[in-house]
Formats: structure tokens, C-alpha cells, sequence
């Protein structure tokens, strides 16, 4: 089954957290996986380490995926270091997925328009907008380049509407705006809001 698309192209999925992008990016490689297509999925490692893991939904559904720390890594697990993606050398997978990838760097965005100008379909799955509803580093630029774009919405927690944004709160409070990324000792934790009930202190 092949997609609309004559040759690669560019899916890109995004959302607040819990809006469903890994469910919907498990979805579409299921799929194509069902379809006896080759599907090589990738998610930035937490740790400091490239290995075997796992995309998984909230609500617990999983496909198997590398771990990587960067672009680079994903490069070369495709092609072998230095080779040219488009070069046709390296036997590409039909699809390539990659979840959250507002945690990758910017050099995932040529790498992934080289995919999909080398005939690769490629699946995207990251949040557009960070904490204090800002665009999200590089996802504004996916998002221009895409094909196609999914904006998905979670359910707001205080009030039931869709949810369009990520609440940050420490310690059970709206984080601020320039707050670190890290706070040392407090509770950190985030929840699907409105525009609303989304709430950023000064
Ligand atoms: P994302 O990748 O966008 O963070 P997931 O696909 O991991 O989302 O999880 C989506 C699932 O999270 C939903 O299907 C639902 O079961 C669960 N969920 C938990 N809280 C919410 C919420 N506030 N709004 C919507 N879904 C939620």
C-alpha cells in the first residue's frame, strides 16, 4: 500500500502533552508495518546512551525504537557515517518515524527533508508550543516544511475544553516564565490546559 505521495515526503504530528502524538505516531507505523513496509522509529535517548527502547503512549501501547542523543546518530544508524542519504548508497527504510523530536537539535531538520527528498516517508511527533506557550525551538520550521500537518488537542484538566497547551507546575504552582528546567528539590509536574487555564507567572 503505498502512501498518496509519489515519492517521500514530510508527516508532521503535534499537540500539548497528552493530546495523543506518540498514540498517533504508533498508529501510522503500525500501519505501515501491517503493510509489509520497512519502518525504522527513533526517540532522543533520556540518558547518555544510543539503544533499544521503545515509543509508548500514555495509555500504554508501545512499537520498538532506537535511542538516540541527536540527528547525527539517527544519520548514522541509517546510512553508515558520511555516506549522502540521497546518494541512493544506503538501503533507506520506506518510513522513518521519530517521537518528540522538539528534543533533538536543529540538524534534524535537514536530515529529515533529506529523507524524505531520498524517497523516505517521515512521521514527526512533537509538541509545537514549550511551557510558556512559545513556538517549540526548530518545530516551527518542520511545520513550514511538512506535507502534512496534524495539530492534536488533549483535554483541558480545569475545565473539559480542548487542550491546546502544556501547564508547567513546581510544586503544584504555575511555573515562571524564565524558571529553569531544572529546579533542584522541587516537585515538577505538567498538565493539559486551555488557553484559558494556561497560566504562566512573570
Ligand atoms: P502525547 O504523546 O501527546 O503526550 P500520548 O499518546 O502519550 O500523548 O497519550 C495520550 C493519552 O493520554 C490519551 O489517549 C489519554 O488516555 C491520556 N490522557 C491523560 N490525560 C489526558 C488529558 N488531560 N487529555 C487527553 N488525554 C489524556
Amino acid at each position: 500500500l503505498k502512501s498518496p505521495y509519489h515519492g517521500g515526503h514530510l508527516e508532521v504530528i503535534v499537540g500539548p502533552m497528552f493530546s495523543g502524538k506518540s498514540e498517533e505516531l504508533i498508529r501510522r507505523v503500525t500501519r505501515s508495518v501491517i503493510a509489509r513496509q520497512n519502518v525504522q522509529v527513533f526517540k532522543p535517548a533520556l540518558d547518555d546512551r544510543y539503544h533499544d527502547s521503545a515509543v509508548a503512549s500514555h495509555a500504554g501501547r508501545s512499537v520498538s525504537a532506537v535511542a538516540v542523543r541527536g540527528a547525527a546518530e539517527i544519520r548514522a544508524h541509517l546510512s553508515g557515517e558520511g555516506t549522502l542519504l540521497s546518494a541512493g548508497a544506503a538501503d533507506l527504510p520506506d518510513v522513518v518515524g521519530i517521537d518528540e523530536v522538539q528534543f533533538l537539535d536543529p540538524a534534524l531538520v535537514p536530515l529529515v527533508l533529506e529523507l524524505a527528498d531520498a524517497g523516505v516517508r517521515v512521521i514527526l511527533a512533537g509538541l509545537d508550543l514549550d511551557f510558556r506557550a512559545e513556538p517549540f525551538g526548530f518545530m516551527p520550521e518542520l511545520l513550514a516544511r511538512a506535507e502534512t500537518v496534524e495539530k492534536l488537542t488533549a483535554i483541558c484538566t480545569v475545565c473539559g475544553a480542548p487542550a491546546t497547551r502544556s501547564q508547567r507546575l513546581i510544586g503544584g504552582q504555575p511555573a515562571r516564565f524564565d524558571d529553569p528546567v531544572v529546579l533542584v528539590g522541587a516537585q515538577e509536574s505538567y498538565e493539559a490546559r486551555c488557553r484559558v487555564h494556561h497560566v504562566v507567572r512573570p
